[in-house]
């Protein structure tokens, strides 16, 4: 039976790398080739590996993989998220111009802003929810057109498919950061994307152990343009790194599905909540991108976004937090709250900031694996604990 006709959940545990298994001694997991170099038996016939920032087998095994999940034709993994992004980028030239999210991750927005700019690579930030701004703002020197979605942190929804349609109309390419969906959720390749991103730091990898990057290309070509780029910058992910990723993904399949499954109950307990003023998951049918979401997607995911009353003070919200990590990143098993104003979104300006709605009270929870019971109750107490204190405060003042 072909492997393509297996659920994905098979498919991040099982793919037909050949190196699941390894030949030699049945290993059932992917040695760690620690090797930078490689003996050739012939004086002029080399074999397939020659130096391991070229190829080196356990992040072969790991980039057949990902191509595979993705439904793509090539897979590299990188350094971080970001080495596979600006890589991505350099398949631009100086001249060219790039069309991106408004509300993209900060350091995308560091990079577009800060490097691109130097190369002399135009770019344009647009609603990318708001299909006809997208296509009035592309121009003739347009070649890429970046898309997150859902975008970080507010969770907008972009309709892949109608934004690949402007793509094709204007013979640009479409570059997609799937990191908050991963292939399992959410198959961009499919809607007809042609580089997908992803910070694997986050779910793929799933414990907050590593930085990794990962990139899948739907067309050969355009994945040797990039294996180019990845050989000659050398942000390349090690072989130890490699393997941790690989071991992640396994057991991806049942850390999404309970973490998106708890953050559906969380956001649906903070949306009926009085001190909550908005709550950010395209989960809920209240969330503006539902819809289309669930059209494009299999899951909600496990990462939602919450602006507390201004009742409430955002520090002491915090200092009464007693489960989650107060930290960046996300898609852990443990739960992670962040505070994007000056954390994950602190490389944006802030008047930027507040015109992507990255509030002074907006908070990022990413749900993991703990007991939805014990993570309710701790919101619940730290929002009260926290109202308390900032009304006595108030009462102190006035007095
Ligand atoms: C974290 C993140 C990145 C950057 O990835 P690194 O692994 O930190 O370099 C890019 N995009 C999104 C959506 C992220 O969350």
């Amino acid at each position: 039976m072909s492997i393509d006709k297996k659920q994905l959940e098979t498919n991040l545990i099982h793919t037909s790398s050949g190196l699941d298994v390894e030949q030699k001694t049945g290993a059932v997991n992917v040695p760690i080739y620690l090797s930078s170099t490689y003996h050739q038996e012939s004086f002029d016939e080399f074999g397939p590996y020659d130096y391991s920032r070229s190829g080196n087998p356990t992040r072969q095994a790991l980039e057949g993989k990902i191509a595979k999940l993705e439904d793509g034709s090539r897979g590299l993994a990188f350094a971080s998220g970001m080495a596979a992004i600006s890589s991505a980028f350099m398949l631009l030239s100086s001249g060219e111009h790039v069309l991106v999210s408004r509300d993209v991750y900060g350091g995308t927005f560091r990079f577009v802003t800060e490097v691109l700019s130097k190369l002399k690579i135009e770019h344009t930030f647009v609603d990318m929810t708001n299909l006809s701004e997208v296509a009035e703002a592309v121009k003739e020197n347009t070649k890429v057109i970046y898309i997150e979605t859902p975008s970080n942190p507010c969770m907008n929804i972009t309709d892949v498919k109608g934004v690949v349609e402007i793509a094709k109309a204007n013979n640009c390419l479409t570059f997609l950061d799937n990191t908050f969906m991963t292939p399992l959720y959410q198959k961009p390749i499919k809607l007809g994307v042609d580089v997908v991103l992803h910070s694997a730091t986050k779910f793929l990898s799933g414990h907050s152990d590593i930085i990794a990057g990962l990139a899948v290309t739907k067309d050969r070509e355009l994945g040797e343009r990039l294996a180019f780029l990845q050989n000659s910058f050398g942000s390349i992910l090690g072989a130890q790194d490699s393997y941790l990723l690989l071991q992640g993904i396994k057991t991806l399949g049942a850390r999404l599905k309970q973490s998106s499954e708890t953050a559906l109950d969380i956001a649906t307990y903070l949306n009926e909540h009085p001190l909550i003023k908005k709550v950010f998951y395209p989960g809920l049918s209240s969330h503006s991108g539902h819809t289309i979401h669930a059209r494009q997607s299999k899951g909600s995911g496990a990462v939602l976004s919450f602006e507390i009353s201004d009742a409430v003070e955002a520090k002491t919200f915090v200092e009464h937090i007693r489960i989650p990590i107060f930290a960046v990143s996300l898609g852990a098993v443990e739960s992670i709250l962040s505070y994007p104003a000056n954390m994950s979104h602190a490389a944006m300006p802030k008047h930027e900031r507040k015109t992507r709605g990255i509030s002074d009270g907006l908070f990022r929870f990413s749900v993991g694996l703990e007991h939805v019971d014990d993570l309710i109750a701790d919101l619940d107490q730290a929002l009260h604990a926290a109202y308390v204190r900032s009304y006595e405060a108030v009462g102190v003042r006035n007095f």
